[in-house]
């Protein structure tokens, strides 16, 4: 499969960004991967691969070859009744993959539902909703090295997931394309329905998982709006992760601001609450909103290019810094560059 020269991006991106590739491939087998990698490497330009585009914000141009990871396959590696492990390719979209072990009771990410994008995009960034990480049920990933085009291995230990982060973020990991994912489901796993907004969407007092499966798709579709019909990324940033000494400056001047124990010493903060404080829900700057419905999410609406999404996503860090003294992190990848003189 050969590479494209100069190809536009807006319908590779959830935000419809206007964008273009140096060079494109959508590759659909591990054979053509290693082709198109070795191809890259003769001519010395930069890899990046992309699943369907759910966490970027792609500025004007991507110098080098995009890599759209589209190979598909489920395969079922054992099955004890109890225990059961799948190596998923990373092209396979993430929702119809839950749903498909939702179906045929392998349990465990349920509430991870109607998330966008790629299984193979998931350990990226550790993909979270109502009280889960993907990371609890990733046994470890098949990767592909892009100098070497090796096929590694890596343990659920060697992804160093944390929240909304992984080795595939750190320097490392940048050097790897993730080919399949694999994951050990439960077929009497615990169900969790810790997160309160989930709990209350519960009908059933005694809720099984295909109810937990159906609970979160009706929250998240009527909290997060539809990126088919309005462009987003989903929550645009982190919460922070601040010291005890920080959260408790914060909890003496702020009582309302959402305060979160962590598995780790750092106590997180709710974003959603300190952009809602600062009055920015529904705004819109050059095109660009504040969405309604969830004040994480910036929903796209006339905009073209990237400028526009990161300087209201640049007013509302510096607003959020002015009154809480706290540095809010984008959550989605910023690629390419923005400056037409690179090309
Ligand atoms: C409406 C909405 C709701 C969302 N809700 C959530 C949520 O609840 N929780 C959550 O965690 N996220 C959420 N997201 C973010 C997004 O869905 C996830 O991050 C998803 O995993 C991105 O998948 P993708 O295939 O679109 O990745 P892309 O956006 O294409 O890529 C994301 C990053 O991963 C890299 N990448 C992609 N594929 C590979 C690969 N095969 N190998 C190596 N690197 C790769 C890319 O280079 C890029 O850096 C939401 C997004 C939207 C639009």
């Amino acid at each position: 499969m050969a590479a494209e020269p100069s190809v536009p991006l807006s319908s590779c991106n959830t935000l419809r960004l206007t964008s273009t590739a140096q060079w494109f491939a959508r590759v659909e087998s591990l054979a053509s991967l290693q082709a198109l990698l070795q191809w890259a490497k003769a001519r010395d330009l930069p890899v990046l691969p992309l699943g369907e585009g759910s966490n970027v914000v792609l500025q004007e141009y991507l110098a080098g070859l995009v890599l759209q990871v589209a190979m598909k396959g489920i395969v079922l590696q054992w099955d004890d009744g109890g225990q059961v492990r799948l190596r998923v390719a990373s092209g396979e979209n993430w929702h119809e993959f839950v749903s498909w072990c939702t179906e045929r009771g392998c349990y465990g990410l349920e509430n991870l539902a109607l998330i966008p994008g790629s299984v193979g995009a998931a350990p990226v960034q550790n993909i979270g909703a109502y009280g889960v990480e993907v990371a609890d049920r990733i046994a470890g990933v098949q990767a592909i090295d892009i100098e070497t085009s090796e096929i590694v291995y890596l343990s659920s230990e060697d992804c160093q997931f944390s929240y909304r982060s992984s080795v595939f973020k750190q320097k490392r990991g940048r050097s790897l394309i993730i080919t399949a994912v694999d994951f050990h489901l439960n077929r009497d796993a615990l169900i969790n329905t810790s997160y309160p907004t989930l709990k209350a969407a519960l009908t059933e007092a005694e809720a099984c998982h295909r109810d937990v499966f159906d609970a979160v798709i009706k929250v998240r579709s009527q909290r997060l709006p539809d990126p088919s019909q309005t462009p987003n990324v989903g929550s645009f940033f982190k919460n922070p992760l601040v010291a005890g000494s920080v959260a408790k400056r914060l909890g003496d001047q702020f009582p309302q601001l959402p305060q979160y124990e962590t598995d780790s010493t750092k106590i997180k903060l709710s974003a959603a609450w300190m952009i809602d404080d600062l009055g920015w829900r529904g705004k819109e700057l050059n095109g660009v909103a504040v969405s309604e419905v969830h004040s994480l999410v910036l929903v796209n609406r006339t905009a073209t290019s990237s400028v526009a999404v990161l300087s209201l996503a640049g007013e509302i860090q510096q607003s959020v810094w002015q009154k809480f003294g706290v540095e809010l992190v984008l959550e989605p990848e910023v690629l390419g560059v923005s400056d037409d003189s690179s090309k």
